[in-house]
């Protein structure tokens, strides 16, 4: 491609100049580069480099988090959501320690066969371990190359794409590959921001269409968004003494094997409090007391979730029906690996050990 050559060296020469010291920077190692990408790609880079830090302490190599039990490694990636993308990495290392002695792939086409490892992380870290010339695609990268192609305002979604992933890989097709990406990934993050980017420090803004045209921000194009249904949940906060019911999420289903408070989806027509007494009545608790308590709403890709907390007092800590579950105090909560909204629960005043209803 035309201009390649070029744009590749002012690429590199300010990667070179102004790239940020993130710890996995330093690495050729394909499981570490593997984990720091596949953190990377849950979160921004300063705080992926904290999950990182402790991730590799924990799991120092392939093998040792193949070993680990799965609860230890959500109980590591607590906080960052899509627990789905950590449960694919700890099933990859069990594959690759199972299938390959412990001996990850070099090329990416092989990366691709791991589980959740799709084509941006394959070739990101067969790029930057190995030095295989193929091009990563994340948002950042997209965002910047979009911008410099800018396609016409007209053009299809895939044309732009189709345009985008040319251009990254011919910028790919020389030396330093592994740089060439994290250079792309870091100008996307740091100066072709979404809004405002900051032109006149680009490496690239001699050969930026988009900057020509004044028309930076309405790239990338974007499909027309839909809107996130709503869905009402009912949350148990169930309170024997000073601790509180957990039970785990199915593993096989959204966020399995987390532990949350007891949370019913309201059925059509259905209010909260009838779907949180419908819940109580199954898991078979003789409950003393019940009242509303807070509410709150977490997004989840597909759906927003409307969640009305019920604070439930019952007359012992018996076992619950159809359920795993455990009384937890709140040492024990702080140690378990919970679901996002779960953690929102237990920090807000009110959840904590040997507090009443009310939260007095
Ligand atoms: S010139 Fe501006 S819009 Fe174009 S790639 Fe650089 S920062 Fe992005």
């Amino acid at each position: 491609m035309k201009g390649a050559v070029a744009w590749r060296r002012r690429l590199l020469d300010w990667f070179d100049r102004h790239r940020r010291h993130l710890p996995w920077r330093a690495t050729t190692d394909p499981y570490r580069l593997w984990v720091a990408e596949t953190l990377a790609q849950q979160t921004q880079a300063a705080r992926a480099a904290a999950y990182y830090e402790r991730f590799v302490e924990r799991f120092p190599t392939v093998e040792a988090l193949a070993a680990a039990d799965l609860a230890e490694v959500l109980k590591q990636w607590e906080g960052l959501g899509y627990y789905q993308r950590a449960r694919r990495l700890h099933e990859a290392a069990r594959q690759a320690c199972a299938e390959r002695g412990g001996a990850l792939p070099r090329a990416a086409a092989e990366w691709r066969r791991l589980p959740g490892v799709g084509d941006y992380t394959a070739a990101a870290v067969a790029s930057m371990a190995f030095g295989e010339p193929v091009a990563a695609i994340d948002g950042n990268v997209r965002r910047v190359l979009s911008r410099v192609a800018a396609t016409e305002i007209g053009d299809s979604l895939a044309r732009q794409l189709a345009v985008t992933r040319a251009l990254a890989q011919a910028l790919v097709a020389g030396a330093r590959p592994g740089d060439v990406n994290q250079a792309l990934m870091e100008l996307g993050a740091t100066v072709c921001r979404p809004r405002r980017p900051r032109c006149d420090a680009c490496p690239l803004a001699a050969a930026c269409a988009a900057r020509r045209a004044a028309l930076t921000t309405i790239y990338p194009l974007r499909p027309p968004r839909k809107a996130r249904p709503a869905r009402p949940f009912a949350c148990l906060l169930i309170q024997c003494d000073d601790r509180r019911l957990v039970v785990r999420r199915m593993a096989t289903k959204l966020l399995g094997g987390l532990w949350e408070f007891p949370t019913i989806a309201c059925r059509e027509g259905e209010d909260c409090r009838a779907a949180a007494e419908r819940g109580l009545r199954d898991l078979g608790l003789p409950c003393r007391r019940i009242q509303p308590g807070t509410a709150l709403t977490h997004d989840f890709t597909h759906f927003r979730q409307t969640l009305q907390t019920f604070l439930v007092e019952v007359e012992a800590a018996g076992d619950p029906a159809g359920v795993e579950a455990q009384w937890a105090t709140e040492a024990r909560l702080a140690e378990l690996p919970l679901t996002q909204v779960a953690r929102r629960l237990v920090s807000r005043a009110g959840l904590g050990a040997g507090r009443g209803l009310t939260g007095r």
